[in-house]
């Protein structure tokens, strides 16, 4: 008897822990939760961690960068004595090495033992209003293993929340993640995913540094720094610093540096490749996952992958390249035809990383604008589409930017993909969680042609908070002096004067003194 009672008991109490879990299954709020893919550097990569030699190997604090890299300061000194470029090479190496030689992976691509990274897991129930759940991973790793956990997270977060579907956000490189998951699950459960400024066909500075096409060239370097300073939130130090840079630009004080940069280079880049970054970074899925096509089998050629002891590597990059970037046209309209919204935001008009030979193509500063926008056609930075272009495709519809810098008409998803002129990487603020919320609060796929106020094409105002239309281009003062007056800065203020006083430079020496 007291047995049969007990197992009534047992039962019973399993009902009562079972109950609240049902009842707690659905969630009525009519707020879907939103999941951020987050960007290379979301998770930490630590060294024998939890012991006393625990060491954070990425992102490390500036702290312990400064530390490793110390000795590379007397050695450059004794370079520009001395002439000795192998010397400074074995510093310079040693301490890269030091810093990131334990980030490589073997030959299967996976981790050495004593490398461990940060697991991410959602820890609330709470998913409405502005709460945003945070998904991030080992930059290192193969994207379809971080598909794999990532699939379990939102598996979580459904359960946490008692909702059926997630929105998703993914940014930069959590595009790469992200469009491994749809290669690998499917989008079903998934209302609507905004990849913002995400490297969906790779970007050159990984594919041209994996193919070793390494140059710095001094105009690029100028503006990329110039690119990057409305990033900073004091305006009147950005303003400073951009006069700072013409300033020095002029008076040749950065040529002068390169010429020394371009010592080391000529002398020691094919050490530095083959005792740094083929070894540590041509190991890396992660990185791999950046290439773009047109430099991928190359890039595997050149950064000497060894089909015989990186077999098991090289099958999870030709995985990545072949089913999932090669296939990102497929994978996008897929999901599409399976009930899933998808909007592309792509930056241009920012000098890209300037240490590759595609230095002229428009960016984000980072990724390539047509490769983040799937297939823009886009002239290069500075510069307008030929007078006599005429738009690629579908031509009833007008696709160019009103400052005729893009053709978005040979984008894979042409009507969703929308453009931020000046974005720099991943950089947002308020206007762009306006935007977003308008993108997922819409249960239709809304195009570029839905919105008056989001056209195609925007001038992002970092200011003011928020986007205005792209306008037309006329003559380099012109455009300035309207740029001031849309966004009134110091820092457009300080552009404005620079831009009138080399035109009058211009003037002066290229067409007064020729004439006389
Ligand atoms: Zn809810």
């Amino acid at each position: 008897m007291k047995k049969i009672l007990s197992a009534i008991m047992a039962v019973v109490m399993a009902f009562a822990v079972m109950v609240p879990a049902f009842a707690a299954d659905k969630c009525n709020c009519g707020e879907t939760p939103t999941v951020y893919v987050a960007a290379l550097g979301s998770g930490y990569v630590m060294l024998d961690e939890g012991t006393e030699n625990e060491r954070v190997l990425f992102r490390p604090e500036t702290e312990d960068i400064l530390k490793i890299l110390l000795p590379v300061v007397p050695a450059a000194v004794e370079l520009i004595a001395t002439k000795n470029y192998d010397k400074f090479g074995d510093v310079l190496i040693g301490c890269v090495n030091e810093a990131f030689g334990m980030l490589a992976l073997d030959g299967n691509g996976n981790s050495h033992p004593r490398v461990t990274s940060e697991q991410f897991h959602p820890d609330t129930a709470e998913h409405g209003g502005d709460h945003s759940y945070y998904f991030g991973y080992d930059f290192r790793l193969d994207p379809v293993e971080h598909a794999k956990n990532l699939h379990s997270y939102l598996e979580e977060v459904k359960e946490l929340t008692g909702h059926d579907e997630v929105k998703i956000r993914a940014s930069s490189m959590g595009g790469v993640v992200m469009m491994a998951y749809i290669r690998l699950y499917g989008t079903k459960n998934i209302e609507t995913i905004i990849f913002q400024n995400c490297p969906l066909l790779g970007t050159a500075v990984a594919g041209e540094l994996f193919n070793g096409k390494f140059e710095i060239n001094k105009d690029a370097l100028v503006r990329y720094a110039e690119c990057a300073l409305p990033a900073i939130e004091i305006d009147f130090v950005s303003g400073l610093l951009y006069a700072l840079c013409e300033a020095f630009d002029e008076a040749g004080i950065f040529d002068a540096l390169l010429g020394l940069v371009d010592g080391i280079i000529v002398n020691l880049k094919d050490r530095v490749f083959d005792e740094c970054l083929i070894p540590i970074f041509g190991t890396l899925p992660g990185i791999w996952s950046f290439v773009p096509d047109e430099y991928y089998e190359s890039g595997k050629e050149f950064m000497k992958l060894d089909p015989a002891t990186q077999a098991g590597l090289i099958a999870k990059l030709d995985f990545y390249h072949y089913e999932v970037q090669g296939k990102a046209e497929e994978l996008l309209r897929g999901a599409q035809a399976d009930g899933t919204n998808i909007y592309i935001v792509a930056g241009y008009n920012m000098q890209r990383t300037p240490l590759v030979t595609a230095y002229m193509e428009t960016s984000d500063g980072t990724v390539d604008t047509k490769y983040a926008s799937c297939g823009a056609t886009c002239a290069p930075i500075g510069s307008q589409l030929p007078e006599d272009y005429v738009q690629a495709r579908f031509n009833d519809i007008d696709y160019i930017s009103p400052d005729r810098m893009i053709d978005a008409s040979t984008c894979m998803l042409p009507e969703c993909t929308w453009f931020v002129k000046d974005m720099l990487h991943s950089t947002t603020h308020d206007g762009h969680g306006v935007f977003y919320d308008v993108l997922f609060a819409s249960e239709e796929q809304l195009t570029v042609f839905d919105m008056p106020e989001y056209p195609q094409f925007m001038q992002n105002d970092t200011i003011n908070q928020t986007f205005v239309p792209v306008a037309e281009l006329s003559n380099p003062i012109e455009d300035a002096f309207n740029m001031m007056k849309t966004i009134p800065s110091f820092l457009n203020f300080v552009k404005l004067v620079a831009t009138v006083l080399e035109t009058v430079v211009d003037f002066v020496f290229k067409t007064l003194i020729p004439a006389v």
